[in-house]
């Protein structure tokens, strides 16, 4: 009879995790009442690259959960998201709103995928604020004071072109 021993590690490594996302944190920064579906909502718009519609949203917390959430609750989560700048919301040329973890971009300036609407930071472009600076200068003469410029360059991702 044959009997091996089996080796038992008395200090299991624990899983490697990278920065642990404080969704807590974030939340009570930005002055929102840390409740477990912000939380939640936080953390699945952190971990998808894509941007989430309200369904997909709430599917997703039941998957994370165990159990449907509030479809209201969510609403709201997400309202106060966007208002606190933690999230963007993008309505799509579908008319249907997408939510995102707020990029966060130096310039404003983004691109974003028509296929799966993720959205992207531009690189920088030192010419870049210079053609805006001119543009605001132009707009200005029509008499058009622009507060804010942005730049949304559209198209397909390099995942979505595969
Ligand atoms: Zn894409």
């Amino acid at each position: 009879m044959s009997f091996r021993m089996k080796t038992i590690n008395p200090h299991p490594k624990p899983p490697l995790v990278a920065a642990p996302f404080d969704s807590e944190s974030l939340l009570r920064g930005s002055g929102l009442r840390v409740t477990r579906a912000a939380q939640t909502v936080l953390e699945l718009l952190e971990h998808n690259s894509q941007p989430l519609t309200h369904e997909e949203v709430a599917a997703a917390c039941t998957a994370a959960t165990g159990e449907a959430p509030d479809r209201v609750t969510i609403y709201r989560v997400l309202d106060r998201l966007v208002e606190a700048g933690l999230c963007d919301r993008r309505v799509g040329p579908d008319r249907v709103n997408r939510f995102s973890r707020h990029v966060e971009t130096a310039s404003g300036n983004t691109f974003e995928c028509d296929q799966c609407h993720k959205v992207l930071a531009l690189p920088s472009d030192p010419e870049l604020p210079k053609v805006m600076g001119r543009l605001g200068k132009a707009l200005r003469k029509q008499g058009i004071d622009t507060r804010h410029t942005a730049l949304t360059l559209h198209g397909t991702c390099g995942d979505c072109a595969r």
